[in-house]
């Protein structure tokens, strides 16, 4: 059978749903637009009414030309056959059973929702985050724009050694004079204004080689003015597996040169710290009255395994060091969602190249895909979605031949708009968030800030009512 006779071709456009409208779900439509072969028309579907995922609400404030990117997410949007459905919540507002309903295909590029556990006892005590909502909260994810984190303690520890660490730490030690001209929120800003930290420890379970963190976040550390960087000798005295691992690794090798700097760079006493630690592993948080005090950390010391990697094994030698906060940054991790099936170790729907696929049926989900951290976990920076994205539409692609179209009287574009009207009058389409994105601006323009940002949904809704945004 011809193409000429299949769904994608002007009579009868590919009707596509992606839910979520992050780097993963831009790059996957993009990547749809690119075969122009073929005919589709795309629904994108987003919780909050603002778009771009984690590029709005995980990527640091004070790393603004990263968040330059969303110019081709626009550029995406402007095809006129793709559609923006904003403050539409997947699952309630909207069901799998309407997408089955009106799409031949659904892409799931909704991330991951939520944080790895440490299972260590203290893990909840009140002072005790994952650094993921911390993230959220100076980035003004409106899940956690009504929270407060008090900042009046000396000390805190983060745990983790990857980029969500690094942004955390870097963060909690910057100027807040240098954070005033970012798009950081202006609740954030003032407790930040307020805050008596004056030391961040960094806690990772193994050695400086093993560090997930990226060069240029770690070199970021030493430029920030009125900080020290403190990094213990014994830290880079590296194991012989170590050692060897940095003939192969770029990034490893450039970590450790730039470690041994800062090994010898002079202390200033009334400097904010950032005091690096390796192979410590912390094993219960402390409280007193309910709210962290300390931190109890074992000694690891790292043991090549039989596959190559590098585990860090604990020592038996503790160490107590007092606390008054502590980020867990171990890393995301997704949720299930009711009809698809869930990879609960991984935190990841599971899937053959992007097609979802159910291990207990030992069956492909027809018509469902999936692209980014839903998919492969939480890894990679916002360009590695790109080739994701485009070998799960690879895949849809591949498929088109054998695909079970939807009935000819649910293909018309309008029904899911009707339905919307009816399930969530207030949603959003992609003109209504570049007012809500004009407005963001303007607001930021007499502070000399790119945006000032709403952070609730009822603002940025209330927002699209005034006068001189509409
Ligand atoms: P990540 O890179 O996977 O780092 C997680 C860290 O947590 C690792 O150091 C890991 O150590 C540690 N960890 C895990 N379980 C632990 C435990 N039980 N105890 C102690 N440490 C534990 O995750 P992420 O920092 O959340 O970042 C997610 C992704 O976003 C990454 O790909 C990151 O590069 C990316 N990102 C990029 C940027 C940027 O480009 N600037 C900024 C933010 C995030 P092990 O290595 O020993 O497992």
């Amino acid at each position: 059978m011809s193409l000429e006779q299949q769904i994608g071709t002007a009579t009868q456009p590919l009707r596509v749903a992606i839910i979520g409208a992050g780097p993963a779900g831009f790059y996957a439509a993009e990547s749809l637009f690119k075969h122009t072969e073929l005919n589709c028309q795309i629904d994108m579907f987003n919780r909050f009414p603002t778009p771009f995922g984690l590029v709005r609400e995980g990527v640091a404030p004070d790393h603004q030309t990263i968040k330059s990117v969303t110019r081709i997410y626009d550029k995406i949007a402007e095809n006129p056959k793709f559609r923006y459905f904003g403050n539409v919540t997947f699952g309630s507002d909207i069901l799998l059973e309407d997408l089955q309903k009106y799409y031949d295909q659904i892409i799931f590029a909704f991330g991951a929702q939520s944080d790895r556990r440490m299972g260590i006892p203290g893990e909840d005590l009140l002072g005790s985050y994952p650094a993921t909502i911390f993230v959220g909260w100076y980035n003004g994810h409106p899940d956690y724009w009504n929270l407060d984190f008090d900042l009046s303690c000396e000390r805190v520890a983060v745990v983790g050694n990857g980029n969500v660490a690094m942004d955390v730490a870097r963060i909690l030690v910057t100027n807040p004079d240098e954070l005033a001209t970012t798009d950081i929120c202006d609740y954030s800003l003032e407790r930040l204004r307020q805050s008596k930290i004056k030391e961040v420890i960094m806690l990772g379970r193994r050695g400086p080689v093993q560090a997930a963190f990226t060069n240029p976040e770690l070199k970021e550390f030493g430029e920030l003015a009125g900080v020290d960087v403190i990094v213990h000798p014994a830290d880079l005295e590296l194991d012989e597996t170590s050692q060897a691992a940095l003939a192969s690794d770029k990034n490893a090798t450039r970590n450790v040169e730039t470690l041994k700097k800062y090994l010898n760079r002079e202390q200033t006493p009334e400097h904010r710290k950032i005091d690096m630690r390796f192979l410590v592993s912390p094993v219960e948080i402390l409280g007193e009255d309910g709210k962290v005090k300390a931190v109890r950390l074992e000694k690891n010391r790292l043991v090549a395994q039989a596959d190559g990697s590098v585990k860090a094994v604990g020592t038996g030698e503790y160490e107590l060091i007092e606390v008054g906060m502590v980020f867990r940054s171990v890393g995301y991790k997704g949720v299930a969602v009711p009809g698809l099936p869930f990879d609960e170790k991984n935190g990841t729907i599971p899937n053959k190249a992007g097609r979802v696929y159910d291990p207990q049926t030992d069956q492909l989900v027809a018509g469902s895909y999936v692209v980014g951290w839903a998919k492969r976990g939480p890894s990679g920076i916002i360009g590695t979605n790109k080739p994701d994205s485009a070998a799960t539409v690879a895949s849809m692609v591949g498929d088109l031949l054998t695909l079970t179209p939807i009935p000819d009287e649910n293909r018309d574009p309008e029904l899911i708009v009707e339905l919307l009207k009816v399930r969530k009058p207030d949603y959003i389409t992609y003109a209504h968030w570049q007012l809500i994105n004009r407005a963001e601006v303007e607001r930021g323009v007499a502070q000399g800030r790119p945006r000032v940002k709403f952070t609730s949904v009822p603002e940025m809704l209330e927002a699209l009512k005034q006068p001189d945004t509409v």
